[in-house]
């Protein structure tokens, strides 16, 4: 076999770029290839040919529902399990079947793995051996400042919550700034607003340290908020990739639509790029022929009062910025938002309009 290149690179011929040899490839970190597994405990397998690319210092997350397969590839990266298929390549080396160790990537356990009978500035400092001593604690100190622990350095884990444990785990991952590192619901146990500006931190630390990270969540509204590109897992397969954007505008199926976000699903006879449907011809965000089922996102229909409509709201809920009604119309029940101006109680008869593209799925 002919030996691997040092890194991967998506190779364009320079003759098929516009910008010639001016435009540099995005260089490729992390390759994973048809990973495949299964536990003989379980029916099927859970990863089931999962492909990922990461680039460097990119953010990807892994996101599903629970048992999707997210933890079980995660650890396929980072060599605690190993695969019956596929291949893992890092900065162009197959690391497939190497020990965690020998890979050279940061890993945050969803169960914290702190070695209980150190001190937490201890636990933080034990990858920095090489650092001398005045570096090796000035560096895990800006770690638990970071994770907001700085006053905690002389505890032992079992003094702290979950919630702190969890942090100082991160804070040791990032001590060494890896490459790449790996994180298995990180922020799961943290209260809801230390959720936000811990993930916040960490992705700007991430981005500043140049660490690529691949994080596991099953919240989608974490994926959409910190991740660069987003892969969707659904029973251990990759359904999709893309950036949060592109995940939410154009979900590829009534899986992917419900899963991040809301979505009411439509009927419709496609034709190219327009579709027929009870709101009349409306525009597609692709091409599709025939009977399609189509995604529409609450924020994209338009409700207006109007007592001759046969539709009427059912439900109603006041959040602030905005509100949610569900409107029944026949057998259909739609789910609407609108800005916080004009309200309408329960009860109105209303007419609604699709104001934008509308996505047909597969
Ligand atoms: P997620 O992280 O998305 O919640 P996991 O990767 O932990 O999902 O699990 C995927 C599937 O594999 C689940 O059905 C789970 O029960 C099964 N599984 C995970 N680890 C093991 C194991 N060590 N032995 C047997 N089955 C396992
Ligand atoms: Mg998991």
């Amino acid at each position: 076999m002919s030996e691997l290149p040092k890194t991967l690179t998506f190779r364009m011929p320079a003759e098929a770029s516009p910008l010639g040899y001016r435009q540099r490839p995005a260089k490729s970190l992390l390759e994973v290839d048809r990973l495949r597994k299964t536990f003989v405990q379980s029916e099927g397998a859970a990863v089931e040919r999962v492909s990922l690319q990461v680039g460097e210092g990119e953010l990807l997350a892994l996101l599903g529902p629970s048992g999707c397969g997210k933890t079980t590839t995660l650890r396929m990266i980072g060599g605690f399990e190993d695969p019956d298929e596929g291949r893992v390549i890092f900065e162009g080396r197959d690391i497939t079947h190497l020990p965690p160790e020998a890979r050279g990537i940061g890993f945050v356990f969803q169960d914290y793995a702190l070695f209980p009978h150190l001190s937490v500035i201890d636990n933080v400092t034990f990858g920095l051996r090489k650092l001398p001593k005045p570096e090796r604690i000035e560096r895990a100190e800006e770690m638990l400042k970071l994770v907001g622990l700085s006053t905690l350095g002389k505890r032992r884990p079992h003094q702290l919550s979950g919630g702190q444990q969890q942090r100082v785990a991160l804070a040791r991952a990032l001590a060494v700034s890896p490459k790449l590192i790996l994180l298995d619901e990180p922020f799961s146990n943290l209260d809801a607003k230390m959720r936000v500006e811990t993930r916040q931190e960490v992705r700007k630390l991430l981005k500043s340290t140049g660490s690529a990270g691949v994080l596991v969540t099953h919240d989608q509204e974490e994926a959409l908020a910190l991740a660069d590109r987003i892969a969707v897992m659904d029973r251990g397969r990759v359904v999709q990739v893309g950036t949060p954007d592109e995940i939410y505008r154009n979900p590829v199926s009534e899986f992917v639509a419900n899963f991040i976000g809301r979505s009411n699903i439509l009927r419709g006879n496609a034709d190219g790029m327009y579709v027929q449907t009870a709101f009349g011809n409306l525009p597609m965000s692709r091409a599709a022929n025939g009977a399609v089922n189509l995604a529409v996102r609450p924020e994209q229909i338009m409700l207006e009062p109007d007592p001759d409509s046969r539709a009427s709201i059912i439900g109603r809920e006041f959040r602030g910025h905005d509100q949610i009604y569900w409107v029944q119309d026949g057998e259909e029940c739609m789910i609407v938002i609108s800005g916080p101006g004009a309200q309408h109680p329960i009860g109105t008869h209303v007419r609604l309009r699709i104001c934008d593209c509308v996505v047909p799925l597969t």
